[in-house]
């Protein structure tokens, strides 16, 4: 069953390590099937290099488990409950990327000091507070606190992305790695300084209804 978004998902999961997102068996991809409510996520435990489409494991809102000769991923419970409450949301992706996490570790969100961070983002990028991992509460913690950013942080422990694709969703979590380096990197040079937020407002509506469209229509990723 839902074989195309199988592979789709398949697909999206090798390319966190691919951008060096992730390591080991860690970090995850999910997508849901809007005409069934279904869920296909990443298998818990499983070497990226093994992974294959039918590796995928389909569950419901619920977390029964609907095909699958795996077990699904520990942090599925939290995906499961982004999905039962943001229901634009088709994606969600959690890593434990080295600069995004270096920031959840003290947990502070992401100052939103680069115009990227404004185009992307809209703001600061929000940390949401320490919850239990395998329970409805980082999906509690994600809903509650991720306001319009496609991407959070989760306080100690990591980032969680989301997008109304696979494709919005992964370029959420590469993007963050990217300015939480940068930011990082800028912090050793000398004093960050926030973007007034008229100036995010107006960088933020650039890029989301001129950029983006644009490169859209051209059929680029924008
Ligand atoms: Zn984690």
């Amino acid at each position: 069953m839902l074989e195309a978004l199988k592979e789709e998902v398949c697909a999206g999961n090798l390319e966190l390590p691919r951008h060096g997102l992730v390591i080991w068996t860690g970090g995850n991809l999910s997508a849901i099937d809007p005409q069934t409510g279904l869920v296909v996520i990443k298998p818990s435990g499983m070497p990226y290099e093994d992974m294959t489409p039918d590796d995928m494991v389909v569950v419901d809102l619920d977390g029964n488990v609907v095909e699958g000769a795996r077990g699904p991923s520990t942090d599925t419970a939290s995906h499961l409950y982004v999905y039962a409450n943001m229901p634009h949301v088709r994606s969600v992706i959690h890593t434990h990327s080295t600069f995004a996490t270096a920031w959840a570790a003290t947990g502070r969100p992401i100052p939103c000091c680069l115009t990227a961070v404004a185009d992307e983002f809209g703001g600061p990028i929000p940390c949401g507070g320490y919850a239990t991992i395998g329970t409805e509460e980082i999906g509690a913690q994600i809903v509650e606190h991720i306001g319009d950013s496609p991407a959070i942080l989760l306080k100690q422990h990591g980032v969680f992305t989301i997008g109304e694709s696979i494709d919005a969703a992964l370029k959420s979590a590469v993007m963050v790695e990217d300015v939480a380096r940068t930011i990082t990197f800028a912090m050793i040079v000398g004093p960050i300084e926030e973007l007034p937020q008229e100036d995010i407002d107006i960088n933020h509506d650039r890029y989301v209804n001129r950029y983006a469209t644009a490169a859209a229509s051209r059929g680029v990723h924008a």
